[in-house]
């Protein structure tokens, strides 16, 4: 069997985006010798991506918000299915996080009195997203690379050496956790370069790896989305949660191909941008639902006025939460009122001058100017729902975001579920995976110090396993990974994509059984040295895993709500609202199995009217 180095740490982190570098700052801070490790350069993660900005209740741009106000938005967002314990923290929290990066150098845009400015995005009630024009992912992860590097450097000055507490393994991909008994051992992984294997000791591992997009075909996401996190919870026997819920942002580009979806940030909506059909019409006056009837604008007179006057307009319906602008306009594009090429459009142009477009969104401007010849100041884009983030993930407990069933195992970022219910709104991811972030961080490294005498031994035989199990592409033949992939993609995309039916999803299901059956004999050739068609092998146990617990949750769930539309139970179900659906492995099958959601506390119920909360909760929820 093949040589694996081994190391020794406290506290392993897998992922270095937002939430796997603030886990780190914090376990390191906490005195646990911790080490990140990720699948691209330190500094390159998924995060960088985000753009609109980090939604905390800071009360810089409007007085009157509050967490309360942020915590309601959030679970209107997410249809009440929350798990409200993370919401509440969350929107707590959230406002500490943001002027703790400020101290630690995030430079945010200002307002006119030198405050952290605040913009407006959809299902916020107040301007709440901090922000850095539009790369605000980018300042988030900067900063938080610049605070790692300086506590390498206080190490350096302490011992000598600058990764002897905190080490980044850049490059490097974990297949496994591994276990002892019950208990968490470590992780394998391999160095994507040198092809070779090793393995990090620790009693405590964050998963923070991300989403799942790229099983989809149309995704906003980055390459390293192939949800490696939640197959690896669910490989360690941790149940992954609601994972029927997908969001598809409503605006990525559909056209020209070489930016097919790529994300339009919703801050062209806040900020004044407008969708309209092939007749020119506004038309999401025509799709506010009931619950949210009362706090949109019925004119587009009353819509414009609210960007000047918020406090004596209500806002436009642009800014309804994702779920429900997506689903608008693939109801447009299906009825034969969309743009050529399959969207609608979306325009800033003939709302803002040039040079504000240019200065509010600068990434927007550039990204298509460069990538596709649109000039977004110019003209409209043609945009339509792409897979943009799942809100399903490894099932935690709220306040230590320990992963369930599996001691020293812990997730927080994208790859967590619970917080965000059946939809998140813009924002909430960066300020969900700075709160968690911090949260993972504590208490790992509080678990690894109580298993300092304790501490887990790695298995040799599952050692041995795990390499094998990365070594089988060599010795297989007759399937194509990328050939697998795309298959794979078409599959999710179009029988468990936006719109989902019964047949289509039973379908996919017998697809995806087909495709696990194939991705054992996906070979591939040459050497370990950096080859992409092996990762790609590798990589597909965790989309297909992951993709069959999305289709298995998406059936069983016969209503519609948040990121989960069946064409067959189009109306939300109020009995559905004490469901949580958990996905587990039972030897290679992956088995559903429901639970009740936990009682909303009564303090937090006293922060909606009762007419609203009839909308939502169950009937005996409503009797108690
Ligand atoms: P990531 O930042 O993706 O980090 C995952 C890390 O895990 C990476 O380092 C990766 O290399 C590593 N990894 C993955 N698998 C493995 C493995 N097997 N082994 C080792 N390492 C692994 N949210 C907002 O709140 N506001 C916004 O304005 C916003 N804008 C967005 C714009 C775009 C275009 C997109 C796509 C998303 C946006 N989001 C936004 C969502 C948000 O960016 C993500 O949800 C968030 O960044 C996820 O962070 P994370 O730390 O969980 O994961």
């Amino acid at each position: 069997m093949s040589v694996v180095e081994r190391q020794g740490w406290d506290v392993v982190v897998v992922g270095a985006g937002g939430a796997g570098l603030r886990a780190a700052i914090e376990a390191r801070e906490r005195g646990a010798r911790t080490a990140v490790i990720c699948k691209s350069l330190f500094g390159k993660a998924h995060t960088v991506m985000a753009e609109g900005g980090i939604a905390a209740a800071m009360a810089n741009a409007n007085e009157n918000d509050t967490w309360q106000v942020h915590f309601r938005d959030t679970m209107r967002g997410g249809k009440f299915l929350n798990q409200w314990r993370m919401a509440e923290l969350h929107a707590q929290e959230a406002p500490d996080r943001v002027w703790e990066l400020e101290t630690w150098g995030a430079l945010f845009d200002r307002t006119k009195d030198g405050r952290i400015s605040q913009r407006n995005f959809g299902g916020h009630e107040y301007p709440r997203l901090a922000h850095v024009g539009d790369r605000t992912g980018l300042e988030l992860i900067r900063t938080l690379q610049q605070k790692i590097v300086a506590l390498q450097q206080e190490d350096f000055a302490a011992t000598g050496d600058y990764e002897s507490r905190l080490k980044v393994f850049q490059e490097c991909t974990v297949t496994r956790v591994l276990k002892d008994g019950d208990r968490v051992s470590g992780v394998f992984g391999y160095e994507r370069e040198s092809g070779r294997f090793f393995v990090l000791e620790a009693p405590a591992v964050v998963i923070a790896t991300g989403g799942i997009g790229k099983s989809f075909k149309v995704t906003s996401n980055s390459w390293e989305y192939t949800g490696d996190g939640h197959a690896l919870a669910l490989l360690a026997g941790a149940p992954l949660l609601n994972m029927e819920f997908v969001q598809f942002h409503p605006t990525g580009m559909v056209w020209p191909p070489s930016v097919k979806g790529i994300l339009v940030t919703e801050s062209v909506r806040g900020d004044g941008g407008v969708l309209r059909n092939s007749d020119g019409r506004r038309f999401m006056f025509d799709y506010i639902p009931d619950v949210f009837k009362e706090k949109y604008a019925e004119t587009e007179d009353e819509a414009d006025r609210w960007y000047e006057d918020p406090d004596h307009n209500r806002r436009p319906p642009e800014l309804l939460p994702r779920d429900e602008v997506a689903r608008a306009i693939n109801t447009e594009v299906k009825e034969g009122r969309g743009s050529p090429h399959g969207g609608v459009f979306l325009d800033v142009s003939t709302r803002m001058p040039a040079e504000v477009i240019k200065r509010r969104l600068p990434s927007m401007y550039h990204q298509f100017k460069e990538l596709a010849d649109v000039d977004i100041t110019a003209e409209a884009m043609e945009v339509g729902p792409t897979c943009h983030y799942v809100m399903g993930g490894i099932a935690v407990e709220s306040d230590s975001a320990a992963a369930r069933g599996v001691p020293g195992l812990y997730a927080a970022g994208e790859v967590a579920g619970g917080m965000h219910g059946s939809n998140r709104l813009g924002g909430n991811s960066l300020s969900d995976l700075l709160v968690f972030g911090r949260r993972t961080g504590w208490h790992a490294a509080e678990y690894a110090r109580g298993s300092a005498a304790t501490r887990p031994v790695v298995d040799d035989a599952q050692v041995d396993a795990a390499a094998e199990e990365a070594l089988r592409p060599f010795s297989v033949t007759g399937e194509n990974p990328y050939a697998l992939h795309q298959e794979l993609q078409r599959t999710m995309n179009d029988l468990v994509g936006i719109i989902r039916r019964q047949g289509e999803m039973e379908q996919a299901l017998q697809t995806l059984a087909e495709l696990r059956v194939r991705a054992a004999r996906a070979g591939v050739e040459g050497h370990r040295q950096f080859n992409p068609g092996w990762h790609l092998a590798l990589d597909l146990r965790n989309m297909l895993l992951v993709s069959e617990c999305v289709a298995r949750a998406a059936l069983e769930r016969t209503e519609s709500r948040g990121g989960h539309t069946r064409e067959d139970f189009p109306g939300m179900d109020r009995a559905w609202r004490r469901v949580n659906l958990l996905c587990a492995l039972a030897g290679d099958a992956v088995a559903l199995s429901r639970e009740t959601t936990a009682p909303i506390r009564p303090d937090l119920l006293a922060l909606f009217e009762k007419e609203e909360l009839v909308k939502y909760l169950a009937e005996e929820e409503l009797y108690e």
